[in-house]
């Protein structure tokens, strides 16, 4: 084991061997690029202005970690850029990380805790997270576009002002998460799903609130930007379907307008 703790580096690491530990140190730009970390210990460390790229980190500790300014880049290699690696987490440690400016786009994460992790106003856009744990973690105004969160315990995470655009929530576990003013257009949510989470401040029209975004079937309903987008779309329908009335309405899940039937 190499003991690394309580220093400074800066534009790398002396080791990136197994079994590194790095607590309460500051690492300064620094890229890392093929890197693979196996049981090393970063936790209370910062990692700041720094860049992975093609990385992995197995059963790493970065509790009461801080990222600020990070990125993980996506890299192509072999004919016509086919193979496309992230960076890789497993079974990794981040409760109670903090982050500022984590740029995270395409990284994976498989079975990773982020208890009590602050990531507000970072960009995770198409990262996979699975089977991971979230338990009360702040996702306030985060991008979270194209995120996999199958499998995930959501339990009371905080995703108000969030953009879930296209994000996949199978059997994932929204128990009290707070979607307040988040866009979940296009997201995979079930009525089940919403109906378990605050949608907004007043929950008593909850069921109703997470129906009116979503059809019968459960998939989210066609959005449309603006009223005149939908007053087209109403007459269209009427002309076709002939007989059948509908009405358009501003949703107020996502922000976008969607037809339905007056009842
Ligand atoms: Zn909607």
């Amino acid at each position: 084991m190499q003991n690394l703790d309580n220093q400074r580096f800066k534009f790398s690491l002396p080791s990136r061997g197994p079994n590194l530990q790095c607590r309460n140190s500051i690492i300064e730009v620094g890229v890392f690029i093929e890197s693979d970390f196996v049981d090393c210990d970063f936790s209370n460390s910062s990692f700041l202005l720094a860049e992975f790229r093609q990385c992995t980190f197995t059963r790493c500790s970065f509790v009461k970690g801080f990222f600020q300014n990070v990125t993980f880049r996506l890299t192509r290699s072999g004919q016509f850029g086919r193979t496309v690696k992230g960076v890789t987490f497993t079974a990794c440690n981040f409760e109670q990380f903090r982050s500022e400016k984590l740029w995270a786009a395409y990284a994976t994460f498989d079975s990773c805790t982020f208890r009590k992790a602050d990531l507000r106003g970072a960009v995770l856009g198409a990262s996979k997270f699975a089977n991971c744990s979230f338990e009360s973690a702040n996702f306030s105004g985060t991008n979270c576009e194209k995120v996999s969160f199958v499998g995930a315990d959501l339990r009371g995470v905080n995703f108000s002002e969030a953009n879930l655009v296209d994000a996949d929530f199978l059997d994932a576990n929204l128990e009290g998460a707070n979607l307040r003013d988040s866009n979940i257009a296009r997201s995979r949510l079930s009525v089940e799903q919403l109906k378990r989470a605050q949608v907004r401040s007043s929950d008593h029209h909850r069921s109703s609130w997470a129906r009116s975004h979503l059809n019968a079937d459960g998939t989210p309903k066609r959005g449309y930007s603006n009223v005149e987008e939908a007053r087209l779309a109403k007459e269209r329908y009427e002309a076709r379907f002939v007989g059948e009335r509908v009405s358009f309405y501003r949703c107020e899940v996502c922000g976008k307008w969607h037809l339905g039937h007056s009842s």
